[in-house]
């Protein structure tokens, strides 16, 4: 029986980073140390962020890493049929409604929440006289949630701060981030969602999703994340480096010791065959989350030894 699954859901806008890399151990060591699953989805759904040659620059560095995965990598790109199944679902169950709403106008109404403008509801009951419905919405239908997050503890989330009603299939058709990765996970089997605390306010989005679906939770655990000189989250758009993939031992050691596995010299530089895995294995059975740092990773910690 598999304990637990979990994923690692990189955005290809390019090659892998300190960050995105950290992530990816993270919730590789997550399933692994508990004998469980580990799939592998390139959330490849907005074509335009996506950088040709990525997602195969990301596969080389996670391979080169030697964090595998288990069975054919997920494109999202090619889940519409499973979107759009989805989405027919939700309407036949009256959860969603057409909304004609631009972006201005809902900044328009005034009501400001905690990641922007918070939807007020204008096409809930149906669309304004001579309008056409332009994105869909899912129905906000219970506004509070709490979770118990692995790393974070005891949470409690407003979704009507948070925006309200949300849009899952976007005015220019593409399916939103939210509908897409609740489907995907669902059919995966994802029982644990690691990632990045920058996702957080994504919670109480993605469980309104799971309710609807009519599909137990899963468990989340988020982690703190890779922070550069400039104090602001390494992300491509802001031009973090692509990780080396020359010595992969000297680029896992420091990860690994930021990460809080004891026993790990961040300064840890080898050619030697084996010594990655010998280093994964040490970590997987070592792994705690509660050894995470509490605040973010600086990038300066990650550097391998000789870089
Ligand atoms: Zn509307």
């Amino acid at each position: 029986m598999t304990a637990c699954t979990g994923r690692f859901a990189p955005t290809p806008s390019g090659p892998l980073h300190a960050g995105s890399l950290t992530a990816a151990v993270i919730s590789w060591l997550d399933a692994r140390s508990r004998q469980g699953r580990w799939h592998l989805r390139i959330d490849d759904i907005d074509r335009p962020r996506t950088v040709p040659g990525a997602p195969d620059e990301i596969l080389r560095t996670l391979d080169a890493c030697g964090l595998g995965w288990d069975g054919a990598v997920v494109f999202q790109s090619e889940r519409e049929p499973a979107y759009r199944e989805a989405l027919a679902r939700l309407e036949a169950g009256g959860r969603v409604f057409a909304c004609a709403c631009s972006r201005q106008e809902v900044a328009a109404a005034g009501l400001m929440g905690l990641e922007g403008p918070i939807y007020p509801g204008t096409c809930r009951e149906g669309l304004p006289p001579g309008r056409e419905g332009r994105s869909i919405r899912l129905r906000a239908d219970q506004r509070h949630w709490t979770i118990t997050d692995r790393h974070l503890g005891a949470l409690g989330f407003d979704l009507h701060r948070l925006g309200g009603d949300f849009v899952i299939r976007r005015a220019d058709g593409v399916f939103a981030y939210q509908l897409a990765t609740v489907v995907d996970d669902i059919d995966l089997g994802v029982t644990d969602v690691v990632r990045g605390i920058d996702l957080l306010g994504s919670v109480p989005r993605q469980l309104q999703l799971y309710r609807a679906f009519g599909h137990p939770e899963p468990r989340y655990l988020h982690h703190p994340v890779v922070i550069a000189d400039s104090g602001r989250k390494l992300a491509k758009s802001s031009g973090a480096a692509p990780v080396p993939r020359r010595r992969p031992a000297a680029l896992l050691a420091p990860i690994l010791a930021a990460i809080g596995i004891p026993g790990v010299d961040p300064g840890f530089a080898t050619a030697a065959p084996g010594a990655v895995d010998d280093l994964l294995e040490h970590a997987r059975r070592q792994w705690d989350p509660e050894r995470l740092p509490s605040g973010p990773i600086p990038e300066a910690a990650l550097r391998p030894a000789g870089a």
